[in-house]
């Protein structure tokens, strides 16, 4: 208390991480959502998952056992969940939220460790890809969304998701193929249609162009 003026302190406690959190400069509202609305929770979270102090926030809840709100990214749930198995390590803290919010984190990277898990190399020759599903349609639900295997080849190889219907190319002859490089969407089968229709007319124009350049030289 060298510099002690008389005056009130101007911060009420000393900085931390709390200062950096991204919550800090939003409604306070938003990380207490009405119980059973996910759509808010998960709006909550992914604020959470920007925010450069979101597992400090996490251990402070852990810790002093915030019972409600989204708390470094854990829902309420999560955190009952946490704390009914064992009381919080606080070495191991970091690792272990990171793994409960690994698969909504970074979905594209457990979508990639799925599509390892059950594409195969087809016997044809020409670099087809099988696909191991559970069902007849092939298709499943994954985070709350639905995809058939070719949405995910599509996703997993362009970093982006397909515009309408993935299918395969007139080059893939095998039907079954996941081979993201033998799949187009609808952008993507559009862009092509319009490519060859310009090369065609740039042939024609050519062609046109062609007598007068003879008769020239
Ligand atoms: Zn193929």
């Amino acid at each position: 208390m060298t510099n002690y003026t008389g005056s009130t302190p101007s911060h009420p406690r000393k900085p931390d991480w709390r200062d950096n959190a991204t919550c800090a400069s939003l409604d306070p509202e938003i990380w207490f959502p009405q119980p059973g609305d996910t759509a808010a929770v998960h709006e909550a979270k992914k604020a959470c998952f920007g925010c450069p102090v979101m597992t400090d926030c996490a251990r402070y809840a852990l810790q002093t056992r915030q019972m409600t709100g989204v708390w470094g990214g854990l829902s309420e749930q999560q955190r009952n969940t946490l704390l009914k198995r064992r009381t919080p390590d606080p070495n191991t803290l970091d690792a272990v939220v990171h793994q409960i919010l690994r698969e909504e984190m970074h979905p594209i990277t457990s979508l990639r460790d799925l599509w390892e898990d059950r594409t195969y190399p087809l016997p044809d020759p020409g670099g087809h890809i099988g696909w191991r599903a559970d069902n007849e349609s092939g298709s499943f639900n994954f985070q709350g969304h639905r995809y058939t295997p070719k949405q995910v080849a599509f996703l997993l190889d362009r970093g982006h998701k397909a515009v309408g219907i993935v299918r395969r190319t007139p080059e893939c002859p095998v039907i079954e193929c996941v081979n993201p490089r033998h799949l187009a969407d609808g952008k993507e089968r559009f862009d092509r249609k319009q490519a060859e229709q310009r090369a065609a007319l740039a042939a024609l124009e050519a062609a046109a162009a062609e007598p007068v350049e003879a008769l020239a030289s």
